[in-house]
């Protein structure tokens, strides 16, 4: 391997990089493009511009404090004549009265001014008239960081090799790797970048997609073919029990379940539907199909709480059907002799359905017959997690859930490993949520507001972010607690959090759905499952520290069975993007927007579940902006994994990474 200077091997180290590829592989974030406006008007206020001309001024340079300088002047071309001012630049001296100049910057129409993020001095070639920035950490600065790329694409130049098929290359015109890499860090038109950047999008997502289907067929190939038969006529009396008729998307989803329940190649579906759709139902009828057709069927949660509660719920509709179905609950901390029988229950099949937290998968559960797993918030448990509870069977149907729901298009595309059910109306009138965002983290200018409802007898949750519950965030909460019961003397006030123990836990929940308590500070242990109807209003301290799918999880637990509901977003945040997130939030109650919205900035991630390390698959590609490419290769991939002759080299390219990421779970 090539000797690099210590800079460089510094570079690697911090960077993660193995060799000099991942070098050239690790693409701008953002690119300025120097195109110059020739008469900026109102229109432009607050917007980045680029003008050239002429310094015609003095250059004046004010100390604002030791580390802190302004430097002002004036530039003058044929159209114009404008102020400039720049924030600590402190090599100002090379500048001079009538130096040529190209100021990029925010341009101020009432000062007639523009604050200069990008400067430079001379003439410039097209290719520096786009400039890229980096992620880096603070000590890399981009240009060192850009020798470096430049270094490095001269070194491997000669080795960089299509992986894409030659077809769909020539049929899209996307030109070569070795020109789209050289292109996304050294532009020399905006033609140009665009080129590079339709290749790169292309290839992350046929790979992405290639792999899925690849991924796909190896698990259904393993699984191979199996033997049940959905009694129809039992299923359907069943629904007849229940105290409310399907939704038309309900309807839809049992179908597509039941179908593949009945057919002969082993379910892999993911059922999506934002909170409160009525999915739990669904996945219900699915079990009862399991099991009048022989098999025992498991349902697991993230939460005790959550586990027990999906128990009650299945005990009540199957009473009022048929009582030979053996229901059971299986969770962390039962006593020895309930989890013995329990057990045992298991293996000799007494238990029909089992519902269950992870204890689901322990390795002294053995089932008698699992048929059908389903795994309820789904992105909430690893893919060893999951593929552990589908090997406590063979041949077993798999149904996934998820509350964080992507627009039905999206989903067909992009889950090429599963199939994809989809609620989209809810069971009942739309839910209407208020919600706010306060820019403190203070209750003063909404205290009224609260002390009016909790006057009506309403409870309410609060909930202060405690991720990794350590000690410095625990006090978050408890501090919180304590204010709270200074600032409403007279209100009962619970504190639940997930030091607790779970007995303890259950106490201050019962205390909380009965009349005792009126207001829960909570961490997110609240996130699912809670069902406490007359708590109709929810503030989420540091809002800053939640995703949007988070947030919006939280504020499911209110506003059910049609009442209004109100929740406050309370953050001190100065962060521009945080600020725009949170009062984006505000504006609707649509799952499907918001993880939109939350895809389109910031990647698929683990939202998704589709990258194990909870890092997105899409680097330069996204889901939302390049809708239409990705739908071009996911048909692509179908073409690819169906003819593993004429692609041969690219499968075997895709089988490696795969390879590669078998060994990641293990
Ligand atoms: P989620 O999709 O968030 O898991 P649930 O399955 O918990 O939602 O359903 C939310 C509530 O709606 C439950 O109380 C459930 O009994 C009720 N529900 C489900 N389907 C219907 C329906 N078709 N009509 C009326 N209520 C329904
Ligand atoms: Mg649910």
């Amino acid at each position: 391997m090539i000797k690099l200077t210590k800079k460089r091997e510094e570079i690697m180290q911090i960077m993660q990089f193995n060799n000099l590829f991942n070098v050239l592989r690790y693409y701008p974030y953002r690119y300025d493009i120097l195109k110059e406006t020739i008469k900026p008007t109102m229109e432009d206020h607050n917007k980045k511009i680029t003008i050239e001309g002429f310094i015609m001024s003095d250059i004046k340079v004010n100390y604002i404090s030791k580390s802190r300088q302004k430097t002002m002047f004036n530039v003058t071309n044929n159209f114009l004549s404008i102020n400039v001012v720049m924030f600590n630049r402190f090599w100002y001296k090379s500048l001079k009265r009538g130096s040529h100049v190209i100021v990029y910057g925010k341009y101020d129409a009432f000062k007639n001014e523009i604050t200069a993020s990008t400067f430079m001095v001379g003439e410039l070639n097209n290719q520096e008239r786009i400039i890229t920035h980096y992620s880096l950490s603070q000590t890399i600065k981009d240009s060192t960081y850009k020798n470096f790329v430049l270094f490095a694409y001269n070194n491997e130049k000669n080795n960089i090799i299509d992986a894409i098929p030659s077809d769909f290359i020539q049929k899209y015109k996307l030109g070569s790797l070795k020109e789209a890499l050289y292109s996304i860090h050294f532009p020399e038109s905006e033609d140009n970048l665009h080129q590079a950047k339709r290749y790169l999008k292309y290839e992350e997502f046929l790979n992405f997609c290639v792999l899925s289907s690849l991924k796909r067929k190896m698990y259904s190939l393993k699984d191979g073919i199996k033997q049940k038969h959905v009694n129809f006529d039992y299923v359907k009396s069943f629904i007849h029990t229940l105290p409310f008729s399907l939704t038309i998307d309900q309807k839809e989803a049992c179908k597509e379940i039941l179908h593949d329940i009945d057919s002969t190649s082993c379910m892999s579906r993911l059922l999506q539907g934002d909170v409160g759709s009525g999915k739990t139902i669904v996945a219900l009828i699915a079990l009862v199909a399991n099991y009048k057709a022989g098999f025992q069927g498991a349902i697991m949660a993230p939460t005790d709480i959550l586990a027990k509660q999906h128990f009650k719920t299945i005990v009540n509709f199957l009473n009022a059907f048929d009582t030979n179905i053996k229901v059971i609950l299986l969770v962390g901390g039962m006593s020895t002799k309930d989890k013995k029988q329990t057990l045992e229950d298991i293996q000799n099949g007494k238990a029909n359905i089992i519902v269950g937290t992870h204890a689901l998968i322990s390795s002294n559960v053995n089932y008698y017959n699992l048929g059908l797993a389903v795994i309820d918030e789904q992105h909430r448990f690893g893919v060893k997690q999951r593929i552990t509870l589908k090997e406590k069977g063979k041949k077993i149907d798999v149904l996934y859930m998820s509350a964080t729901p992507i627009p039905r298009t999206l989903a067909s595309t992009i889950y090429m490993d599963m199939d994809v059910s989809t609620i989209q109306a809810y069971p009942y009138k739309e839910r209407i949520i208020h919600t706010e965002f306060i820019n403190s983290l203070k209750i003063t200018t909404i205290k009224k507001d609260i002390d009016n409802y909790l006057a009506k007898g309403k409870k309410i949750y609060i909930v202060c972010p405690c991720i990794d519950e350590s000690q410095l965030e625990l006090n978050n909460v408890i501090k919180t607690y304590q204010s709270y019961k200074k600032g409403f003397p007279n209100i009962k006030i619970g504190l639940l959090h997930g030091k607790l123990a779970n007995d303890e836990k259950e106490k201050v929940m019962q205390e909380f759905e009965s009349e005792n308590l009126q207001i829960l500070i909570s961490t997110t242990v609240i996130e699912v499952g809670i069902n406490v109807i007359d708590a109709n209003m929810i503030i989420i301290y540091n809002a800053e520290r939640f995703g949007l799918a988070q947030i919006h999880q939280l504020r499911g637990r209110i506003a059910r069975d049609g009442q209004e509901g109100y929740c406050y977003l309370l953050s001190a945040s100065t962060d521009e993007e945080v600020i725009d997130r949170l009062k984006f939030i505000c504006t609707t109650n649509d799952g499907f927007k918001i993880s939109e919205y939350d895809l389109k900035r910031r990647g698929a991630g683990d939202m998704l579940g589709i990258a194990q390390s909870g890092k997105s698959p899409f680097t330069i590609a996204n889901l939302i902006d390049d809708f239409k490419i990705l739908k071009v290769a996911s048909e692509d991939a179908t073409k690819i994994v169906n003819d593993t002759v004429k692609y041969k080299d690219y499968l075997r390219y895709i089988n490696s990474i795969l390879e590669q990421n078998e060994n990641y779970l293990d």
